[in-house]
């Protein structure tokens, strides 16, 4: 396939909360569908797709901590809660004819392959979308952070935020009518400015890597095609 679009692999990030869709917990089906439809048209175009994604719609680990469950072990569950939903995305991928691949930061062979970069970059050669679970593999971390790592290892040219709201914004646009997108917004801004790109672990290691972001609106209709074809939509925080 000729490709000769800015963006030739991308990370996505996905929150669980993206497969909630209206539902208070867990996947909704048109939305799961609705997702895997935007990355397909990507991938039809060229474009490689390696994923992260989290696991808010099931169990996060810090709220259970909270309520008196040791911090690494509700992590660990929470991890639990990412390979589940990679095992549904790439579900609803095979679906729709794209073929996927699930690695998991943790060892479980009989669900998922365990994450090896150098195989993982070969499915991502082959086309494949390639789908990571179970975060970096460590208690402590958020899927953000997995997602900046695998993003850097995978050596892709941008790493994609998918959101709910369609950019960074000067106050929240949910609120604040008066709230406007920023196009493009350096690092070093974000930091002055105190805008929540990403969790600080993430954002740091990005930042160190020269691993630019962009945060876009995943439920906007086409966004993602524009994001991958360089054109205004979302915000780019650059170097
Ligand atoms: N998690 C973890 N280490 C990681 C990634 C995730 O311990 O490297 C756990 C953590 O408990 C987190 C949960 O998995 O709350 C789900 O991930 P996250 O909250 O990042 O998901 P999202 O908010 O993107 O749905």
């Amino acid at each position: 396939e000729v490709n000769n679009l800015p963006y030739k692999r991308i990370l996505v990030k996905l929150s669980g909360e993206a497969l909630m869709g209206q539902d208070a917990f867990g996947i909704n089906r048109d939305t799961i569908m609705q997702i895997v439809a935007q990355i397909k048209t990507v991938v039809d175009m060229g474009v490689q797709v390696a994923v992260v994604i989290g696991g808010g719609n099931i169990f996060r680990g810090m709220a259970q901590s909270a309520k008196g469950m040791e911090r690494a072990t509700a992590d660990y569950m929470g991890m639990l809660a990412t390979v589940m939903n990679a095992l549904a995305l790439k579900e609803a991928f095979e679906s729709i004819g794209v073929k996927a691949r699930v690695q998991s930061a943790l060892s479980m062979q009989q669900i998922a392959e365990t994450y090896t970069r150098g195989k993982a970059m070969q499915y991502l050669e082959e086309g494949k979308v390639v789908i990571f679970g179970a975060g970096t593999g460590n208690p402590f971390f958020t899927t953000d952070t997995a997602a900046a790592l695998r993003g850097i290892e995978m050596n892709c040219d941008i790493m994609l935020k998918a959101t709910n709201v369609d950019g960074v914004y000067t106050d929240d646009p949910k609120k604040n009518p008066e709230a406007v997108r920023y196009q493009t917004v350096t690092f070093d801004e974000a930091i002055q400015k105190n805008l929540k790109v990403m969790d600080a672990t993430a954002f740091a290691l990005c930042r160190e890597q020269k691993m630019n972001i962009k945060v876009f609106g995943i439920f906007k209709d086409g966004a993602l095609k524009r994001v991958v074809e360089g054109e205004d939509e979302g915000t780019l925080v650059h170097i």
